[in-house]
Protein backbone atom coordinates (compact mmCIF):
# COMPACT_ATOMS: atom_id res chain seq x y z
CA UNK A 1 0.00 0.00 0.00
CA UNK A 2 2.82 2.49 -0.87
CA UNK A 3 2.25 5.02 -3.81
CA UNK A 4 1.97 8.84 -3.40
CA UNK A 5 4.54 10.91 -1.87
CA UNK A 6 5.55 10.42 1.21
CA UNK A 7 6.22 14.06 2.15
CA UNK A 8 2.16 14.42 2.07
CA UNK A 9 1.58 10.92 3.56
CA UNK A 10 -1.28 10.10 5.81
CA UNK A 11 -0.23 9.67 9.51
CA UNK A 12 0.71 6.92 12.23
CA UNK A 13 -0.60 3.40 12.16
CA UNK A 14 -3.85 1.93 11.42
CA UNK A 15 -6.68 4.15 13.15
CA UNK A 16 -6.15 3.36 16.39
CA UNK A 17 -8.77 5.54 18.93
CA UNK A 18 -8.90 5.35 22.26
CA UNK A 19 -10.23 7.21 24.67
CA UNK A 20 -8.27 7.62 27.38
CA UNK A 21 -10.10 5.97 30.10
CA UNK A 22 -9.96 1.95 28.70
CA UNK A 23 -8.33 -0.57 30.51
CA UNK A 24 -4.51 -0.37 29.59
CA UNK A 25 -3.78 -1.94 26.14
CA UNK A 26 -1.93 -5.29 27.12
CA UNK A 27 1.23 -5.23 25.16
CA UNK A 28 3.09 -8.26 23.84
CA UNK A 29 6.61 -8.33 22.07
CA UNK A 30 6.02 -7.89 18.59
CA UNK A 31 7.21 -10.79 16.29
CA UNK A 32 7.66 -10.78 12.63
CA UNK A 33 3.88 -12.30 12.14
CA UNK A 34 2.74 -12.33 15.40
CA UNK A 35 0.13 -9.15 16.03
CA UNK A 36 -0.18 -7.36 19.16
CA UNK A 37 -3.07 -8.72 21.64
CA UNK A 38 -4.46 -11.04 23.78
CA UNK A 39 -4.40 -14.17 22.64
CA UNK A 40 -7.84 -14.76 23.46
CA UNK A 41 -9.43 -11.69 22.82
CA UNK A 42 -10.76 -12.95 19.29
CA UNK A 43 -13.78 -15.08 19.76
CA UNK A 44 -13.37 -17.86 17.37
CA UNK A 45 -11.62 -21.48 15.84
CA UNK A 46 -8.07 -22.24 17.49
CA UNK A 47 -7.88 -24.86 15.22
CA UNK A 48 -5.27 -27.68 15.31
CA UNK A 49 -1.91 -28.25 13.53
CA UNK A 50 -2.87 -30.47 10.79
CA UNK A 51 -1.80 -28.72 7.87
CA UNK A 52 -3.77 -28.34 5.04
CA UNK A 53 -4.56 -27.09 1.06
CA UNK A 54 -6.42 -24.19 0.34
CA UNK A 55 -7.27 -22.38 -3.21
CA UNK A 56 -6.00 -19.59 -1.18
CA UNK A 57 -3.75 -18.96 1.71
CA UNK A 58 -3.72 -15.66 3.72
CA UNK A 59 -1.29 -14.15 5.98
CA UNK A 60 -2.15 -12.44 8.58
CA UNK A 61 -5.61 -11.54 10.44
CA UNK A 62 -5.98 -8.14 10.41
CA UNK A 63 -8.71 -5.83 8.48
CA UNK A 64 -6.21 -6.86 5.15
CA UNK A 65 -6.45 -10.76 6.05
CA UNK A 66 -9.61 -10.60 7.63
CA UNK A 67 -11.18 -8.59 4.09
CA UNK A 68 -9.53 -10.70 1.97
CA UNK A 69 -10.79 -13.64 3.61
CA UNK A 70 -14.53 -12.87 3.21
CA UNK A 71 -13.87 -12.01 -0.16
CA UNK A 72 -12.48 -15.30 -1.14
CA UNK A 73 -14.64 -17.32 0.98
CA UNK A 74 -17.63 -15.45 -0.45
CA UNK A 75 -16.16 -16.69 -4.28
CA UNK A 76 -15.80 -20.50 -2.84
CA UNK A 77 -12.26 -20.27 -2.91
CA UNK A 78 -12.33 -21.62 0.94
CA UNK A 79 -9.67 -20.25 2.60
CA UNK A 80 -6.88 -20.88 4.65
CA UNK A 81 -5.97 -18.05 7.28
CA UNK A 82 -3.01 -18.53 9.27
CA UNK A 83 -4.15 -15.65 11.69
CA UNK A 84 -0.99 -15.30 14.21
CA UNK A 85 -0.67 -16.93 17.59
CA UNK A 86 -2.18 -13.05 18.82
CA UNK A 87 -4.67 -12.86 16.27
CA UNK A 88 -6.23 -9.59 14.78
CA UNK A 89 -3.80 -6.70 13.90
CA UNK A 90 -3.14 -3.67 15.65
CA UNK A 91 -6.86 -2.99 16.13
CA UNK A 92 -6.83 -5.55 18.84
CA UNK A 93 -4.67 -2.94 21.19
CA UNK A 94 -7.29 -0.27 20.47
CA UNK A 95 -10.16 0.65 22.61
CA UNK A 96 -12.58 2.58 20.43
CA UNK A 97 -12.57 2.85 16.59
CA UNK A 98 -14.63 6.28 15.58
CA UNK A 99 -13.92 6.25 11.61
CA UNK A 100 -14.25 2.86 10.48
CA UNK A 101 -17.33 3.41 8.35
CA UNK A 102 -20.70 1.89 9.09
CA UNK A 103 -20.65 2.43 13.01
CA UNK A 104 -21.67 5.83 13.98
CA UNK A 105 -21.29 5.58 17.88
CA UNK A 106 -17.89 3.95 16.83
CA UNK A 107 -16.56 0.28 17.93
CA UNK A 108 -13.91 -1.41 20.00
CA UNK A 109 -11.30 -2.78 18.27
CA UNK A 110 -11.27 -6.53 19.39
CA UNK A 111 -14.71 -5.96 18.81
CA UNK A 112 -14.90 -4.73 15.08
CA UNK A 113 -12.24 -7.86 14.33
CA UNK A 114 -13.90 -10.27 16.09
CA UNK A 115 -17.04 -9.24 13.78
CA UNK A 116 -14.86 -9.40 11.11
CA UNK A 117 -13.38 -12.83 11.82
CA UNK A 118 -16.94 -14.23 12.36
CA UNK A 119 -17.95 -12.53 8.61
CA UNK A 120 -15.16 -14.72 6.88
CA UNK A 121 -15.71 -17.77 9.38
CA UNK A 122 -19.75 -17.66 8.14
CA UNK A 123 -18.79 -18.15 4.63
CA UNK A 124 -16.06 -20.89 5.36
CA UNK A 125 -13.16 -19.80 5.72
CA UNK A 126 -11.04 -21.54 8.06
CA UNK A 127 -8.20 -19.75 10.82
CA UNK A 128 -5.33 -20.97 12.20
CA UNK A 129 -4.36 -18.98 15.14
CA UNK A 130 -0.50 -19.67 14.59
CA UNK A 131 2.24 -17.76 13.44
CA UNK A 132 4.31 -17.94 10.28
CA UNK A 133 7.43 -19.53 11.07
CA UNK A 134 8.85 -20.18 7.30
CA UNK A 135 7.46 -19.80 3.51
CA UNK A 136 8.42 -21.31 0.58
CA UNK A 137 7.57 -19.68 -2.45
CA UNK A 138 9.88 -21.02 -5.11
CA UNK A 139 7.61 -23.44 -6.96
CA UNK A 140 3.29 -24.14 -6.54
CA UNK A 141 1.69 -24.79 -4.35
CA UNK A 142 3.27 -22.53 -2.26
CA UNK A 143 4.29 -23.64 1.02
CA UNK A 144 3.86 -21.97 4.39
CA UNK A 145 5.06 -23.61 7.50
CA UNK A 146 2.96 -22.25 10.71
CA UNK A 147 2.49 -24.05 13.87
CA UNK A 148 4.76 -26.71 13.40
CA UNK A 149 2.30 -27.56 10.22
CA UNK A 150 2.57 -27.03 6.39
CA UNK A 151 -0.07 -25.61 4.66
CA UNK A 152 -0.10 -25.35 0.77
CA UNK A 153 -1.55 -22.89 -1.06
CA UNK A 154 -2.23 -22.49 -5.00
CA UNK A 155 -2.33 -18.30 -4.31
CA UNK A 156 -1.10 -16.73 -1.11
CA UNK A 157 -2.01 -12.75 -0.01
CA UNK A 158 0.69 -11.84 2.43
CA UNK A 159 -1.47 -9.13 5.07
CA UNK A 160 1.10 -9.44 7.83
CA UNK A 161 0.54 -5.78 8.59
CA UNK A 162 3.36 -3.56 10.01
CA UNK A 163 3.76 -2.41 14.07
CA UNK A 164 4.56 1.09 15.76
CA UNK A 165 8.26 0.79 17.04
CA UNK A 166 7.98 1.60 20.87
CA UNK A 167 10.57 3.11 23.19
CA UNK A 168 10.86 0.00 24.81
CA UNK A 169 9.77 1.11 28.49
CA UNK A 170 8.25 -0.80 30.77
CA UNK A 171 5.65 2.12 31.99
CA UNK A 172 4.99 3.16 28.42
CA UNK A 173 3.73 -0.47 27.88
CA UNK A 174 1.53 0.01 30.93
CA UNK A 175 0.53 3.34 29.98
CA UNK A 176 -0.84 2.71 26.53
CA UNK A 177 -4.13 3.43 25.94
CA UNK A 178 -3.81 5.52 29.15
CA UNK A 179 -2.64 8.60 27.28
CA UNK A 180 0.53 7.36 25.48
CA UNK A 181 -0.29 6.50 21.79
CA UNK A 182 1.73 5.42 18.86
CA UNK A 183 -1.11 7.84 16.48
CA UNK A 184 -2.13 11.08 16.36
CA UNK A 185 -4.70 10.90 13.72
CA UNK A 186 -6.47 8.16 15.84
CA UNK A 187 -5.74 9.60 19.73
CA UNK A 188 -5.06 13.24 19.37
CA UNK A 189 -8.87 14.14 19.92
CA UNK A 190 -8.92 12.85 23.29
CA UNK A 191 -5.72 15.28 24.04
CA UNK A 192 -8.26 18.69 23.73
CA UNK A 193 -6.06 21.67 25.50
CA UNK A 194 -3.25 19.54 27.39
CA UNK A 195 0.45 19.27 26.98
CA UNK A 196 1.08 17.00 24.72
CA UNK A 197 4.64 15.34 24.14
CA UNK A 198 5.93 13.89 20.90
CA UNK A 199 8.98 11.31 20.52
CA UNK A 200 10.85 11.25 16.98
CA UNK A 201 12.94 13.60 14.84
CA UNK A 202 11.54 12.31 11.12
CA UNK A 203 8.76 13.27 9.17
CA UNK A 204 6.25 11.13 11.56
CA UNK A 205 7.11 12.97 14.54
CA UNK A 206 6.90 16.40 12.98
CA UNK A 207 3.40 15.48 11.33
CA UNK A 208 1.82 14.44 14.30
CA UNK A 209 3.14 17.64 16.35
CA UNK A 210 1.53 19.72 13.51
CA UNK A 211 -1.53 17.59 13.64
CA UNK A 212 -1.64 17.72 17.51
CA UNK A 213 -1.53 21.63 17.27
CA UNK A 214 -5.06 20.96 16.69
CA UNK A 215 -5.67 19.67 19.62
CA UNK A 216 -3.54 20.46 22.43
CA UNK A 217 -2.71 23.82 24.36
CA UNK A 218 0.74 22.97 23.81
CA UNK A 219 2.72 20.55 21.56
CA UNK A 220 6.27 19.42 22.74
CA UNK A 221 8.82 17.54 20.18
CA UNK A 222 11.44 15.33 22.22
CA UNK A 223 14.63 14.42 20.06
CA UNK A 224 17.39 12.66 20.66
CA UNK A 225 19.91 14.46 18.48
CA UNK A 226 19.89 18.29 18.10
CA UNK A 227 18.88 18.22 13.95
CA UNK A 228 15.88 16.61 13.07
CA UNK A 229 15.76 13.39 10.31
CA UNK A 230 12.55 14.64 8.59
CA UNK A 231 12.26 16.67 5.26
CA UNK A 232 13.15 20.76 5.61
CA UNK A 233 9.27 21.95 4.61
CA UNK A 234 7.94 19.75 7.55
CA UNK A 235 11.15 20.72 9.84
CA UNK A 236 10.01 24.96 9.13
CA UNK A 237 6.60 23.82 9.56
CA UNK A 238 7.43 23.01 13.00
CA UNK A 239 9.53 25.00 13.98
CA UNK A 240 7.79 28.11 12.78
CA UNK A 241 4.40 26.76 14.49
CA UNK A 242 3.62 29.04 17.51
CA UNK A 243 2.20 26.09 19.65
CA UNK A 244 5.27 23.97 19.02
CA UNK A 245 8.57 23.78 21.21
CA UNK A 246 11.26 21.18 20.83
CA UNK A 247 13.59 19.45 23.60
CA UNK A 248 16.93 18.48 21.62
CA UNK A 249 19.12 15.57 22.33
CA UNK A 250 16.32 14.92 25.10
CA UNK A 251 15.22 11.35 25.51
CA UNK A 252 12.17 10.05 27.27
CA UNK A 253 13.62 7.84 29.93
CA UNK A 254 10.47 6.79 31.51
CA UNK A 255 6.35 7.27 31.85
CA UNK A 256 4.78 8.42 35.05
CA UNK A 257 1.76 7.97 36.22
CA UNK A 258 -0.34 5.87 38.34
CA UNK A 259 -3.81 5.11 36.03
CA UNK A 260 -2.82 7.35 33.00
CA UNK A 261 0.22 9.21 32.07
CA UNK A 262 0.88 12.46 34.41
CA UNK A 263 4.93 13.11 33.50
CA UNK A 264 7.59 12.22 31.76
CA UNK A 265 11.40 11.50 33.24
CA UNK A 266 13.66 13.16 30.49
CA UNK A 267 17.10 12.60 30.08
CA UNK A 268 19.62 14.72 28.71
CA UNK A 269 21.76 12.65 25.76
CA UNK A 270 24.75 14.81 25.95
CA UNK A 271 24.98 15.84 30.28
CA UNK A 272 22.72 12.33 31.17
CA UNK A 273 21.11 15.22 33.79
CA UNK A 274 17.56 14.11 34.58
CA UNK A 275 14.50 15.99 34.65
CA UNK A 276 10.40 15.55 34.79
CA UNK A 277 8.30 16.98 32.59
CA UNK A 278 4.30 17.13 33.13
CA UNK A 279 2.15 15.89 30.32
CA UNK A 280 -1.47 15.07 29.33
CA UNK A 281 -0.39 12.79 26.52
CA UNK A 282 2.41 11.06 24.78
CA UNK A 283 3.11 9.90 21.47
CA UNK A 284 5.62 7.97 20.04
CA UNK A 285 7.05 8.26 16.06
CA UNK A 286 10.03 6.62 15.64
CA UNK A 287 8.95 5.23 12.86
CA UNK A 288 6.75 1.60 11.71
CA UNK A 289 8.59 -1.98 11.08
CA UNK A 290 6.54 -3.88 8.49
CA UNK A 291 6.11 -7.49 9.00
CA UNK A 292 8.07 -9.12 6.47
CA UNK A 293 11.10 -10.96 7.69
CA UNK A 294 9.77 -14.32 6.44
CA UNK A 295 9.18 -13.56 3.36
CA UNK A 296 12.48 -11.95 2.18
CA UNK A 297 13.84 -14.53 0.67
CA UNK A 298 11.28 -14.55 -1.95
CA UNK A 299 9.62 -10.82 -2.21
CA UNK A 300 11.06 -7.80 -2.69
CA UNK A 301 11.02 -5.07 -0.31
CA UNK A 302 11.12 -0.98 -1.05
CA UNK A 303 14.06 0.82 0.48
CA UNK A 304 11.71 1.63 3.47
CA UNK A 305 11.23 -2.11 3.73
CA UNK A 306 7.87 -2.71 2.92
CA UNK A 307 7.07 -4.85 -0.04
CA UNK A 308 7.15 -4.08 -3.21
CA UNK A 309 3.51 -4.21 -5.30
CA UNK A 310 3.33 -4.36 -9.09
CA UNK A 311 -0.11 -4.35 -10.94
CA UNK A 312 -2.34 -3.71 -8.20
CA UNK A 313 -1.66 -6.07 -5.29
CA UNK A 314 0.64 -8.70 -7.20
CA UNK A 315 4.35 -9.21 -5.30
CA UNK A 316 7.02 -10.10 -7.69
CA UNK A 317 6.31 -13.88 -7.43
CA UNK A 318 3.38 -14.64 -9.50
CA UNK A 319 0.49 -16.12 -7.68
CA UNK A 320 1.27 -14.24 -3.96
CA UNK A 321 -0.56 -11.22 -3.28
CA UNK A 322 -0.37 -8.33 -1.04
CA UNK A 323 -2.52 -6.39 1.13
CA UNK A 324 -2.51 -3.60 4.04
CA UNK A 325 0.12 -2.35 5.90
CA UNK A 326 2.64 -4.61 4.88
CA UNK A 327 3.23 -2.51 2.15
CA UNK A 328 1.15 0.76 2.54
CA UNK A 329 3.18 3.22 4.49
CA UNK A 330 1.71 5.91 3.21
CA UNK A 331 -2.29 5.59 4.51
CA UNK A 332 -1.90 2.82 7.35
CA UNK A 333 -5.94 3.06 7.90
CA UNK A 334 -7.94 0.38 9.09
CA UNK A 335 -10.37 1.03 6.19
CA UNK A 336 -7.58 1.52 3.49
CA UNK A 337 -6.06 -1.69 4.60
CA UNK A 338 -10.11 -3.45 4.27
CA UNK A 339 -9.98 -2.51 1.09
CA UNK A 340 -6.74 -3.46 -0.16
CA UNK A 341 -7.86 -7.24 1.54
CA UNK A 342 -10.91 -7.40 -0.99
CA UNK A 343 -8.12 -5.99 -3.88
CA UNK A 344 -6.17 -8.91 -3.10
CA UNK A 345 -8.79 -11.34 -3.01
CA UNK A 346 -10.27 -10.15 -6.42
CA UNK A 347 -6.76 -10.17 -7.83
CA UNK A 348 -5.89 -13.58 -6.47
CA UNK A 349 -9.58 -14.76 -7.58
CA UNK A 350 -8.74 -13.73 -11.40
CA UNK A 351 -5.65 -15.08 -11.45
CA UNK A 352 -6.67 -18.54 -10.32
CA UNK A 353 -9.94 -18.32 -13.26
CA UNK A 354 -7.00 -17.36 -15.77
CA UNK A 355 -4.63 -20.85 -14.33
CA UNK A 356 -7.98 -22.88 -14.59
CA UNK A 357 -8.54 -21.71 -17.94
CA UNK A 358 -5.30 -22.11 -18.65
CA UNK A 359 -5.21 -25.59 -17.67
CA UNK A 360 -8.81 -26.06 -19.11
CA UNK A 361 -7.34 -25.24 -22.76
CA UNK A 362 -4.27 -27.86 -22.02
CA UNK A 363 -6.84 -30.58 -20.72
CA UNK A 364 -10.33 -29.84 -22.10
CA UNK A 365 -13.11 -30.32 -19.80
CA UNK A 366 -11.19 -29.21 -16.68
CA UNK A 367 -12.53 -25.56 -16.55
CA UNK A 368 -13.48 -24.13 -13.31
CA UNK A 369 -14.39 -20.80 -12.73
CA UNK A 370 -15.05 -19.24 -9.55
CA UNK A 371 -17.20 -15.47 -9.26
CA UNK A 372 -16.97 -13.03 -6.24
CA UNK A 373 -20.24 -11.69 -7.20
P1 LIG B 1 12.30 7.85 10.49
O1 LIG B 1 12.49 8.78 9.36
O2 LIG B 1 13.09 6.62 10.55
O3 LIG B 1 12.57 8.70 11.81
C1 LIG B 1 12.54 8.09 13.05
C2 LIG B 1 12.95 9.14 14.06
O4 LIG B 1 12.80 8.55 15.35
C3 LIG B 1 14.39 9.59 13.92
O5 LIG B 1 14.47 10.97 14.11
C4 LIG B 1 15.10 8.84 15.01
O6 LIG B 1 16.14 9.55 15.59
C5 LIG B 1 14.01 8.67 16.04
N1 LIG B 1 14.20 7.47 16.82
C6 LIG B 1 14.33 6.22 16.37
N2 LIG B 1 14.44 5.37 17.40
C7 LIG B 1 14.39 6.12 18.51
C8 LIG B 1 14.46 5.82 19.88
N3 LIG B 1 14.60 4.56 20.33
N4 LIG B 1 14.37 6.84 20.76
C9 LIG B 1 14.22 8.10 20.33
N5 LIG B 1 14.13 8.45 19.04
C10 LIG B 1 14.22 7.46 18.14
O7 LIG B 1 10.76 7.37 10.65
P2 LIG B 1 9.43 8.17 10.27
O8 LIG B 1 9.50 9.56 10.77
O9 LIG B 1 8.31 7.29 10.70
O10 LIG B 1 9.45 8.20 8.69
C11 LIG B 1 9.56 6.99 7.95
C12 LIG B 1 9.50 7.31 6.46
O11 LIG B 1 8.19 7.75 6.13
C13 LIG B 1 10.45 8.43 6.09
O12 LIG B 1 10.96 8.17 4.80
C14 LIG B 1 9.58 9.63 6.07
O13 LIG B 1 10.04 10.63 5.19
C15 LIG B 1 8.25 9.05 5.61
N6 LIG B 1 7.12 9.83 6.14
C16 LIG B 1 6.83 11.03 5.60
C17 LIG B 1 5.81 11.80 6.12
C18 LIG B 1 5.50 13.14 5.59
O14 LIG B 1 6.36 13.72 4.99
N7 LIG B 1 4.31 13.67 5.76
C19 LIG B 1 5.08 11.36 7.20
C20 LIG B 1 5.41 10.14 7.74
C21 LIG B 1 6.44 9.39 7.23
P3 LIG B 1 17.50 9.84 14.77
O15 LIG B 1 17.16 10.91 13.82
O16 LIG B 1 18.45 10.26 15.84
O17 LIG B 1 17.88 8.55 14.13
Amino acid sequence: MNSMNDDEAGFGGLQILDDGDAEAAPVMPIAPIAMEQPADAVPGTVEGSGGSHARVLIIGSGPAGLTAAIYAARADLEPMVVAGFVPGGQLMITSEVENFPGFPEGIDGPELMANMRAQAERFGAKLRDVDVESVDFSERPFKVTAGGATYTGDAVIVATGASAIWLGLENEERLRGRGVSACATCDGFFFRDQKIAVVGGGDSALEEALFLTKFGSEVVIIHRRDEFRGSRIMQNRAKSHPKISIEWNTQVTDVLGEDRIEALELTDTQTGEKRRMEVGGLFIAIGHKPNTDVFKAYLDVDDKGYLDVSDHTLSNVEGVFVAGDVHDHRYRQAVTAAGDGCRAAIDAERWLEEQADAGAAATPGASEAVSLA
